[in-house]
């Protein structure tokens, strides 16, 4: 073999974390090479995550509201029919677009593509075996390792990705299932659960935890959202667990009892969704090989500067800490980069906003009440419902509200909870509030355009200090 040539920076993985590393590091003049062994850039989120789940649920949501709600709106349409091929072609057609954006961007940031399977032969070494067969050997200073997340499997229930699906065969379902069954009411679940029961499944979650929303949602706010599915037509079996499943007939068979032990009994369905969250992937990347160690959770153990152990070999994204979300591994991914050109880096993990893309969306920013019970805070709360809200009327979409909690002295805002129309959009005021240290008077304080549903954000900060004025 050719001696390889030393590059600055080798990442291993192309998703967001492993993309925007590397342009950030073009841009920063540095030599750098990503290493991705899918065929296509973005990872998890831009392939079979974020992106084509976002396309579903936009235009399952529209196949929906012209169904059931269009008439009171003065808008009369004849027979709605649904296209599935071409509801996955759009989505088809916005993921190639959006990975192959990056491909350009590469080439414009000199960052070199290795398409393959990386692994590491020594500290500054990796081996690929090359996606167009043959393999080839990288070297490094500093190796950036990005390889991410997959699917945790259920116990007994052996995925096909057509009959028991993960959420890679829940964006790609053929056909319409009569009956699905989610194994896990958490933000994967929801969010396909949701587009698959607008396109007409009847859908049941069953949640082993008492409340929907998976970790981090404000309990109130789940309560709220767990109503407004359910009037959607979801059904939620919760406080309950599965115990085992066979898939070997027709369809499928899920046995499930009470979490606490109780009545068995045992559901049909033609597909189940299998959501029980996502765990770090880093098969075959030969960690051992290097002496790196992953905990508990098979999440390798870094420092506060994105550091293993060996002090060029840096992890960031889903295979380490943290929440399993795009916006946290790109803020990583710019930080790990500056730690290596200017020695320094700011995440700011206590304001990394989280977005459910459900009907009304569920977002949020900092603690929840639940949190602040429990380490003893003192505070207090503000809300404003979305009925009191000229543009939602306007709108005639008036589900949900936005809920402050802040310091009951400071009144420093501590945590911003909405559900309700665009949240996903409005969260990003709360976490720029959070980054800033706001009171919920500076917010209160603020002038917000009217009308628009930015006002009802507005007035529930007014509603923590003082006193809101269309409520
Ligand atoms: P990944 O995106 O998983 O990328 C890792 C890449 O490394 C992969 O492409 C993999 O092929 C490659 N790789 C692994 N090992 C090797 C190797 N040895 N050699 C070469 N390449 C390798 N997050 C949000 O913030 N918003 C959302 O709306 C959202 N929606 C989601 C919807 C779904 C259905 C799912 C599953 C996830 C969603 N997420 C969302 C989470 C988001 O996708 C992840 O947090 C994000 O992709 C993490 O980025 P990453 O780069 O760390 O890992
Ligand atoms: P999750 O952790 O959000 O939810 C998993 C749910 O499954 C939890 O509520 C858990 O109590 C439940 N569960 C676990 N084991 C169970 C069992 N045996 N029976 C019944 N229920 C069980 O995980 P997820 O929904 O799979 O999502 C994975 C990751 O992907 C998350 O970290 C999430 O942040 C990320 N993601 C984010 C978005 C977004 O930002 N919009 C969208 C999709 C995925």
């Amino acid at each position: 073999a050719t001696p390889a040539e030393e590059k600055d920076l080798v990442i291993i993985g192309g998703g967001v974390a492993g993309y925007v590393a590397a342009i950030k590091a073009g841009q920063e003049g540095l030599k750098v090479a990503c290493i991705e062994k899918r065929g296509s850039l973005g990872g998890t989120c831009l392939n079979v995550g974020c992106i084509p789940s976002k396309s579903l649920l936009e235009n399952s949501r529209i196949y929906h509201q012209i169904q059931h709600d269009v008439k009171n709106r003065g808008i009369d349409v004849g027979d709605v029919k649904l296209n599935l091929t071409q509801m996955m072609k759009a989505k088809d057609t916005s993921v190639s677009g959006l990975t192959k954006g990056i491909e350009f961007l590469f080439k414009k940031n000199n960052v070199e593509y290795i398409k393959g399977a990386g692994r590491f032969e020594d500290q500054n070494t990796v081996a690929v075996d090359l996606t167009d067969g043959g393999n080839s050997v990288v070297r490094g200073k500093n190796i950036l390792i990005a390889t991410g997340s997959e699917a945790t499997p259920f116990p007994g229930l052996e995925i096909d990705e057509k009959k028991v699906v993960t959420s890679n065969g829940a964006i790609a379902l053929t056909e319409v299932p009569k009956k699905m069954i989610v194994i896990g009411g958490g933000i994967i679940g929801l969010e396909m659960g949701s587009v698959w029961s607008r396109l007409g499944s009847e859908v049941t979650v069953v949640e082993f935890l008492g409340a929907i929303g998976g970790p981090g949602m404000d309990a109130e706010i789940a309560k709220s959202i767990q109503k407004t599915l359910a009037k959607q037509g979801m059904k939620f079996m919760l406080n309950t667990k599965v115990t085992n499943g066979d898939a070997s007939g027709e369809g499928v068979k899920i046995d499930v009892e009470a979490a606490k032990g109780g009545k068995a009994q045992t559901l049909d369905a033609d597909v189940v969704l299998c959501a029980i969250g996502r765990r770090p992937y880093t098969q075959g990347l030969g960690l051992d090989k290097i002496g790196l160690e992953t905990d508990s959770k098979g999440r390798i153990v870094i420092d506060s500067e994105y550091r293993t152990k060996i002090p060029h070999i840096r992890v960031i994204g889903d295979c380490t800490f943290g929440p399993m979300l795009a916006h946290k591994a790109e803020e990583e991914a710019v930080a790990a980069v500056e730690y290596l050109t200017k020695s320094y880096g700011h995440v700011n993990y206590n304001a990394i906003p989280a977005v459910m893309y459900t009907h009304p969306e569920v977002a949020w920013v900092g603690q929840n009440e639940q949190e602040l019970k429990e380490e003893g805070v003192k505070y207090k709360v503000g809300s404003f419902p979305f009925t009191a809200n000229s543009r939602a009327k306007t709108n005639l979409d008036t589900e949900g509200m936005v809920k402050f909690l802040a310091d009951a002295e400071t009144d420093r805002i501590l945590g911003v909870h909405i559900i309700g129309p665009n949240a996903g959009e409005m969260i990003a005021e709360g976490t720029l509030a959070l980054e800033y240290g706001a009171s919920t008077e500076d917010v209160g304080r603020t002038s917000h355009a009217h009308p628009t549903l930015s006002e009802a954000f507005k007035e529930a900060a007014m509603s923590t200090y003082a006193k809101a004025i269309h409520y």
